[in-house]
């Protein structure tokens, strides 16, 4: 059975790409729209990984991940967050709330699936061993080579797609100001 991948995501687009990218590659995504939901989804869901959109309304990824590594039953599931870009300072804030893992839109397939697979792997070994202390950041600063060819998804995320508007980018604009 595919491994359990909760997530949070408010753009409707994005929660459906990254819920079919998973599902090709065999977890079992389950999306969560509200993030006022999140902490509950994820008791009942017991999840083996969560992906944690930071900006969201009403409540933002970076407190989740704070409440959730306060859980005593949630604060193992590993947590990759994603965000919508990358500011400064951005990667320690996720750092410091607790998240194992990070990535940046715009996300390409391959290095969020091999993000995924990383942190399941990480917390895997870390079960097996020492209380997970873990700290698998993924660069996302380091840009995919030229060369690479991009499939239609990549595009997709990548935000060349005019479907690929969300409401990341009134937030980002909001933070800019
Ligand atoms: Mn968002």
């Amino acid at each position: 059975m595919g491994q359990k991948i909760l997530v949070v995501e408010d753009n409707e687009l994005n929660l459906k790409l990254f819920c079919d990218l998973l599902r090709a590659h065999d977890y079992l995504a389950e999306p969560v729209r509200d993030g006022r939901e999140a902490m509950t989804r994820a008791r009942d869901f017991r999840p083996d990984l969560i992906i944690m959109d930071i900006q969201m309304p009403y409540i933002s990824g970076l407190e989740l991940i704070e409440q959730l590594k306060g859980d005593d039953d949630l604060k193992t599931v590993p947590i990759m967050a994603v965000t919508a870009y990358a500011a400064k300072g951005d990667e320690q804030r996720i750092r410091d709330a607790g998240a194992e893992g990070y990535v940046s839109k715009p996300i390409s397939v391959i290095r969020f699936v091999e993000a995924v697979s990383g942190l399941l792997e990480a917390a895997a070994r870390n079960a097996a061993t020492a209380p997970a202390n873990l700290v698998t950041l993924v660069d996302a600063s380091v840009p995919p080579p030229p060369s690479a060819a991009k499939s239609d998804a990549e595009v997709f995320l990548e935000g060349r797609d005019p479907r690929f508007r969300g409401d990341d980018e009134q937030e980002e604009r909001e933070e800019e100001e």
